[in-house]
């Protein structure tokens, strides 16, 4: 008996070619080279998924969007209570009284708010009544304090009540079973108070995005460090983009500096990706010897590099990385390119994360006092003061200067005009369109 037989030759499973996955086809670039910043963004956002809602507290979903229909357990007010520190009474009882010939009524109980009375109202007599306090029954309307001299056992009352005076009725505001709020409206703090006086402690809620922010440089020193040598200068952008996704409504983590060292970068981008909905990084993507964003990038994931139709912001980069294929937006590195990078393409990235519309700022004209130039060939965003005069007309009266270094300029602006890529002049008294900064 042969112990070893031959081996069966397996005739190998033909291995089926899995391409790698890609990013969808990117905009057509324009004859000369350049992408259309509107087309490209959008072609950005068709990639972002609103992230997934979740139970949380209350409180922490001010900001967010509601992911459920809220109808109401309760009625509101809850019970028929008073509306006046007062007493209640019956109306009756009252006719005919004035100044001169009070009504007198025996005052027979007290209720506190919370406090409920003992029995029902009988006729010729008053309760003393809180604000807020239940209504007893057999009473039909309240006096408040001020018709009345306060009487404790007996109590003036110097004027005829009508019915129904100073009650506050059961579901007069809100009735049992109604829908009050819906899937995608905006948690504000008046919608957290109306959750909460109808007893709700916890809702479905989108989060806030986890945004990690990260400047490429090996030139930038953190601020609050000295700078040693010539050539360093702070890292003003991850501090900027950081504060703009936070009033963009992200929760956001500032990794901070990192060198233009290919294997660094690619370590702390890959570290950072566990804590992340959205990778945002400045520096390093364009055509310079170190621009060692574009150089890793691409073997972390899918990616993109292009040139926009933009001024400030010409290149730009996007992909999904890792294994979640979690979005990271590749910003230029001039501080003023990054600012607008920043409010052209990350700003609506993260209200779709989150789940808000308008994903875009409101478009604004305003009338120009001076004269602004530009170059055709791209769209440009211009640094602008936009005052409202007292006719309620929004002015601009200040441009800043073209350069994308210059953050001075940045700060004094309110405003961002967008020049259409064909418009070279723009006199006074003509009217553009403008992204207001602070609203
Ligand atoms: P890059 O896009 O990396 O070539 O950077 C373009 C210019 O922006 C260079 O002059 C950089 O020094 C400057 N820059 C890059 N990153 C930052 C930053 N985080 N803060 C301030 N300036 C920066
Ligand atoms: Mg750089």
């Amino acid at each position: 008996m042969r112990l070893f037989g031959r081996k069966k030759l397996v005739e190998p499973e033909p291995v089926e070619e899995v391409p790698p996955p890609t990013l969808p086809t990117p905009p057509e670039p324009n004859a000369n080279g350049y992408r259309d910043w509107q087309a490209q963004r959008d072609w950005i956002l068709d990639q972002i998924e609103p992230l997934r809602p979740f139970g949380m507290q209350l409180l922490d979903a001010l900001g967010l969007s509601l992911c459920e229909d809220i109808e109401s357990d309760v009625s509101l007010p809850g019970f028929d209570n008073s509306a006046m520190d007062g007493y209640a009474i019956q109306a009756a009882d009252t006719k005919n009284a004035s100044e001169k010939r009070p009504a007198t009524l025996a005052v027979v109980g007290e209720i506190a708010a919370g406090a409920v009375a003992d029995r029902a109202l009988a006729p010729g007599t008053a309760m003393k009544i809180m604000t807020g306090a239940p209504v007893p029954e057999g009473a039909d309307t309240v006096v408040q304090y001020e018709l009345t001299d306060r009487g404790a056992e007996d109590v003036k009352i110097f004027t005829q009540m009508d019915v129904d005076k100073n009650i506050r009725r059961k579901g007069s505001d809100i009735t049992e079973g109604e829908r009050l709020l819906s899937d995608g409206d905006i948690i504000d703090a008046r919608t957290i108070g109306l959750l909460a006086g109808i007893g709700i402690d916890k809702v479905m809620a989108r989060p806030r995005p986890r945004v990690v922010v990260l400047a490429t440089g090996s030139e930038l020193v953190e601020p609050g460090l000295q700078l040693t040598e010539l050539g360093q200068l702070f890292d003003s952008n991850s501090f900027m983009l950081a504060a703009q996704a936070r009033a963009a409504g992200a929760q956001v983590f500032r990794v901070g500096v990192v060198g233009d060292d290919p294997e660094m970068l690619k370590q702390t981008i890959s570290d950072q990706l566990v804590r992340a909905d959205l990778i945002v990084t400045s520096g390093g993507i364009s055509e310079g010897d170190w621009d060692v964003v574009k150089e890793v990038a691409p073997e972390l994931g899918m990616v993109d590099f292009a040139q926009i139709g933009m001024q400030p912001g010409k290149p730009q980069g996007f992909g999904l990385i890792g294994d979640d294929e979690t979005p990271m937006l590749m910003l230029p590195g001039n501080p003023v390119s990054s600012f607008v990078s920043f409010e052209v393409f990350v700003r609506p990235v993260i209200r779709k994360l989150m789940g808000v519309t308008p994903l875009l700022r409101p478009t604004v004209t305003a009338v120009t006092n001076t004269i602004i130039r530009s170059k055709p060939g791209r769209a440009r965003f211009v640094r602008a003061g936009i005052r409202t005069d007292a006719g309620g007309r929004r002015v601009v009266e200040q441009v800043g200067q073209h350069s994308s270094h210059l953050l001075g300029g940045l700060q004094r602006a309110n405003a961002l005009l967008l020049i259409d890529d064909e418009t070279e002049v723009i006199k006074p008294g003509e009217i553009v369109r403008a992204w207001m900064l602070d609203e």
